[in-house]
């Protein structure tokens, strides 16, 4: 078994220990990951200082998810825009290919809390062809976004045999992976990952960090071997309530990450999806925030901060949404 391999088996999802460990109700932690599992890393809980730090408010179980916010399942509606299980296909041009439906720590607030890691949906080897196929038989699309989940769970063999796949078709220009590993299982990136993914260039992969205190000196060490092998780094960040919402916090996460040569991609507006209504941000807030940040700091350190539009239109620029709050 590899170290990561290894790691991942030492993962915690036992409500009751982590309960005990930060001071946590356990009846309510244990109904919550009743419904919403829970995974924490060895490497979080090293980070982990208590419920209320950043980092415990997007990892630790929280009795607000079980609130009847009235909040939709999939306020994106991928289900519909799935026209095989793997795919979410919205855009004309590039597609998501979920490949994997586990995390190595499940973010409280995630957009698909519905679907990752519950029982009964992982993904068959035979979906993941199923959405080959579909790629293969759609010439429009040129990107795919490998996603879950993270599909950096999966073993090298199986991530090189689907980007093999992939790069084989003629109309495919730029593949993207999209990981929260160099945040919550930084030992998941090794020379030989690296070494595999620059193989299949152009390939970007898309990091997620929310708060500097991830900005860790392994997750340094993770961004810089990825770097050095030639794959170019883009970060997407969740605006989250009591975890980044001022415009301090932001700066230091944005400059923080192009230091580790990670390009601040995109600041994504929280989807007000059920169980998460403790993490909703007024857009006026995200709007003030990104007006303070363009004052103080490198433009490259500034991203785009967009909102996604429910009903699966898409992710919109929130300087061209004209909507009313919500
Ligand atoms: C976000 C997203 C993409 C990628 O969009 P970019 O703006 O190119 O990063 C593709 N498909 C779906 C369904 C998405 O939600
Ligand atoms: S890593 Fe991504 S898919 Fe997994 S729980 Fe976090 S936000 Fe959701």
């Amino acid at each position: 078994m590899t170290v990561w391999e290894e790691e991942l088996r030492q993962c915690c999802t036992d409500p009751a220990q982590i309960a005990r460990r930060f001071g946590l109700d356990p009846a309510s932690a244990g109904a919550v990951a009743e419904r919403y599992p829970v995974r924490l890393t060895p490497h979080l809980l090293g980070l982990i200082e208590g419920p209320d730090d950043p980092l415990g408010r997007q990892f630790l179980p929280h009795p607000a998810e079980l609130d009847e916010d009235r909040l939709p399942e999939d306020p994106l509606a991928e289900e519909t825009l799935s026209p095989t299980p793997a795919i979410v296909h919205r855009y004309r041009d590039r597609v998501l290919l979920l490949a994997a439906n586990t995390c190595a720590a499940y973010c409280r607030f995630c957009t698909r809390k519905r679907r990752v890691g519950c029982r009964g949906r992982s993904v068959a080897f035979g979906e993941i062809l199923a959405a080959i196929e579909y790629v293969a038989a759609n010439p429009e699309i040129r990107e795919v976004i490998v996603s879950g989940g993270d599909p950096l769970l999966m073993a090298d063999g199986m991530l090189g045999e689907i980007l093999g796949r992939l790069r084989k078709i003629p109309h495919i220009g730029l593949l993207r992976v999209a990981t929260r590993t160099p945040a919550v299982l930084p030992a998941r990136i090794t020379a030989s990952l690296a070494e595999l993914l620059r193989r299949f260039a152009p390939l970007f992969l898309t990091t997620h960090f929310n708060h500097p205190r991830e900005l860790s000196a392994e997750a340094a060490e993770a961004c810089a071997r990825l770097v050095d092998a030639g794959i170019p780094l883009a970060n997407q960040t969740v605006l989250l309530r009591g975890v980044n919402d001022d415009a301090g916090t932001l700066a230091d996460l944005f400059q923080g990450l192009l230091l580790l040569r990670v390009r601040p991609y995109y600041l994504h507006h929280p989807d007000p999806v059920h169980g998460t209504a403790h993490f909703a941000v007024p857009l006026t807030r995200g709007r003030d925030i990104m007006q303070e940040l363009w004052r103080g700091t490198s433009g490259l350190a500034i991203p785009h901060y967009v909102v996604d539009t429910p009903g699966g239109k898409g992710k919109v620029p929130v300087h061209l949404v004209d909507t009313v709050d919500k």
